[in-house]
């Protein structure tokens, strides 16, 4: 069901299990896996259906970034239901081992990379990305090789995956809609966490509507989803029960505020390869499994421990399409219509120039490029039209093809984890009563000496590949300084998980230390940034979530069942099986949403490995029960269930 907050009772209050903040990729990730299994799911969003830049700003505007270099927080960011994802690149790379492992300069991560990777296969599904295979090998077989020999400071086989791009809300919102447990209220704000006296325990939610209306939502499990830089300053605006907000009492909350540090239009060197042909092996192309990919250029984790190297990744681009001596009519054509055309936030990411203001020579010599090539332009339009405008699968991105294979080389590094970059709230508030935030975005400059490092490796490590060469500026600290940004959309690490509350504001599965029922998913609980592009993951972590959430509640109900179990049966049965509820449509959801069974999830695979534990009138045996989640009322069953009796 769907809500609109002005419709809610002002002064009243609505009930659940689990309310959610945010209905952005993460908080729709959580509440479609918790449907049908946990009880009623509150999802409560801020915008409505429709983008709203007035109110973007009006809300998102941060009081102070004392950065010119990071972009104004209204941008990258969208209030509306689907959040992000309405205008998101869709690529996807899942963190990698090393990302969780400690390094010198940063501490790991409090879980595995395999509690992490098991639920990778459900977060790219969610997302349209495909199948877990990252190989440039076997996901995209037909692509030339660029190396016959392995060079051991080069990782070439990585692709990185993309989505359609999936805006979440237009894939799920009619099943959340139509679900008779979830209930999103939209143009609805959370202005405050709302907890017990002592602020030990989650009690629920303040909303409060653009005509001032204000309501509670009462849930004893709650989950703030609304990305990297609202989650924290709805923490430390929460005051009703500690003065330092919540989760805050080691004033760790907005520290360690990670975006990736990437290069901007006016990238850093260039690669030129030794065959102009080579070029097509890091084009986008289509996978086996019909998703868009593009090969990585990486440096291998053995390379990166030997020179203390950050993780990196290098991508031979496009020049910038304010550069009109690339007489380029492409180039030139996107920089005339790129305030028509495209969105704000790649459009300030394809200028070299940040915030120059183009003169009328700059538009005429552009207009001059246009004109000169409009067969080649044409031929380009209709390509794009047919790969981007009118596919529902777009092609990702422009891959400008250069005869003499020379390519602008743009590079994308994590960002270290340091206590003194942070947000906190400022003492403007906006229109809701919300203190605004102040950026405090930092990075040192042993970071910048690092990709410098970086560079030199790749230089040579291609050169002895005879792959092709790097052609790297004479001053080169001065060029990565000059070209480097913070990545716009990227929000990491502001709440983040730690093995104990000294070092971290969340627990292992994502619980606010000392406050129970309060949990936290999304870019913001990453302790380490990888240089992978955050959403793969942090959707995968909020699958992890969930299943948390409902063994926490299964086991409270298993003790609830045992003890009211009707003696006739002897007790529940308890069956393992597999079943994949990710996909809307199939029959499956029928089995979750069925009130007599109470569905919970073991192991993330491909396909979910669930356990079903019956409520009413359980079967005496397994075979019995076998019989009734196969028959048609139930959909199927993929795999043959084994079971036991719950005595
Ligand atoms: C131009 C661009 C390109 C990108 N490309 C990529 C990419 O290629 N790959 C990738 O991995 N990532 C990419 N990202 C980042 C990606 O979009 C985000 O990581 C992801 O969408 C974050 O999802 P989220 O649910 O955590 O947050 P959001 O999408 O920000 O959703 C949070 C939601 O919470 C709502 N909200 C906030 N505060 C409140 C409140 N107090 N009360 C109620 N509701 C509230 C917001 O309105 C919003 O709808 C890109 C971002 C941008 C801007």
């Amino acid at each position: 069901m769907i809500r609109s907050g002005e419709g809610l009772a002002d002064g009243g209050t609505t009930e659940a299990e689990v309310a959610i903040v945010g209905a952005g990729a993460i908080g729709v990730a959580l509440a479609v896996r918790l449907s049908g299994r946990i009880g009623r799911i509150v999802l409560i969003e801020a915008g409505g259906t429709r983008f709203k830049p007035a109110h973007n700003l009006s809300f998102f505007k941060a009081e102070e970034i004392d950065d010119p270099r990071h972009a104004p927080t209204e941008l990258y960011r969208r209030r509306m239901l689907g959040g992000t994802t309405s205008v998101w690149g869709g690529r996807c790379i899942p963190f990698d081992p090393e990302d969780f492992a400690p390094a010198r300069d940063r501490p790991g991560w409090p879980i595995t990379f395999a509690e992490f990777y098991g639920h990778v296969p459900d977060a790219l599904e969610f997302l349209d990305a495909g199948a877990p295979d990252f190989s440039a090998t076997t996901a995209l077989p037909n692509l030339p090789l660029p190396l016959e020999w392995p060079n051991s400071d080069l990782a070439l086989h990585r692709i990185e995956r993309y989505s359609k791009p999936t805006d979440v809300w237009r894939k799920w919102g009619k099943n959340l809609a139509r679900s008779r447990d979830v209930t999103v209220i939209q143009g609805a704000a959370c202005t405050a966490v709302l907890t017990n006296a002592e602020g030990t325990c989650a009690a629920g939610l303040e909303l409060k509507t653009f005509s001032n209306r204000r309501h509670k939502v009462v849930a004893a499990t709650v989950v703030l989803a609304c990305g990297g830089l609202e989650t924290p300053r709805l923490l430390l605006a929460s005051r009703g029960s500690r003065a330092c907000g919540l989760g805050n009492e080691r004033d760790l909350v907005g520290r360690f505020y990670m975006t990736h540090l990437v290069s901007s239009a006016d990238n850093v060197g260039a690669l030129r390869f030794a065959a102009a042909d080579t070029a097509r092996a890091f084009d986008f192309s289509k996978t086996l499994d019909g998703v868009y990919g593009r090969r990585t250029i990486l440096l291998s984790p053995e390379a990166r421990r030997r020179e203390r190297l950050p993780n990196i990744v290098f991508r031979p681009t496009r020049p910038p399409m304010d550069d009109a001596s690339q007489r380029d009519p492409v180039l030139s054509m996107l920089f005339l219509v790129r305030s028509l055309l495209i969105p704000p936030e790649y459009a300030r990411s394809m200028v070299a120039k940040l915030g120059s203001v183009p003169t009328s020579q700059a538009w005429r010599e552009h207009g001059r490029i246009v004109l000169s090539g409009i067969p080649g332009l044409m031929r380009f339009g209709a390509d794009w039209l047919m790969r981007r405008v009118l596919a529902t699968r777009k092609l990702p991105s422009i891959f400008l093809h250069r005869k003499d294979g020379r390519y602008p080389l743009e590079f994308n590094a994590e960002h270290m984890p340091n206590e003194d970059s942070r947000v906190l709230l400022g003492n403007d508030t906006d229109p809701f009563g919300m203190p605004r935030l102040v950026v405090q975005w930092r990075f040192r400059d042993t970071e910048l000496d690092a990709i410098c490092r970086a560079y030199r490796v790749l230089a040579s490590a291609l050169a002895r590949s005879g792959l092709g060469e790097v052609q790297l500026e004479p001053d080169l600290p001065y060029s990565v300084q000059r070209a480097l940004v913070p990545q716009g959309g990227h929000h990491i690490g502001t709440v983040r998980m730690g093995a104990d509350a000294s070092v971290g504001v969340i627990d292992t599965h994502g619980q606010v230390w000392g406050t129970h029922g309060l949990f936290v998913a999304g870019t913001a609980i990453l302790p380490t940034s990888s240089f992978a592009n955050p959403t793969l993951t942090a959707v995968a972590l909020a699958f992890r979530l969930a299943e948390h959430l409902i063994r926490r509640q299964t086991s409270a109900g298993q003790a609830l069942t045992a003890a009211s179990a009707p003696s006739r049966s002897g007790g529940a049965v308890l069956l393992h099986l597999s079943c994949n509820e990710l996909e809307p449509k199939r029959g499956s959801v029928n089995l979750l949403r069925n009130s007599r069974f109470c569905m919970f999830p073991q192991i993330a695979g491909p396909t979910s490995n669930c356990s079903a534990v019956s409520r009413r009138n359980p079967p005496s045996s397994t075979k019995a029960m076998t019989r009734i989640l196969n028959s048609p009322g139930y959909g199927p069953c993929i795999g043959q269930p084994s079971g036991e009796s719950m005595r």
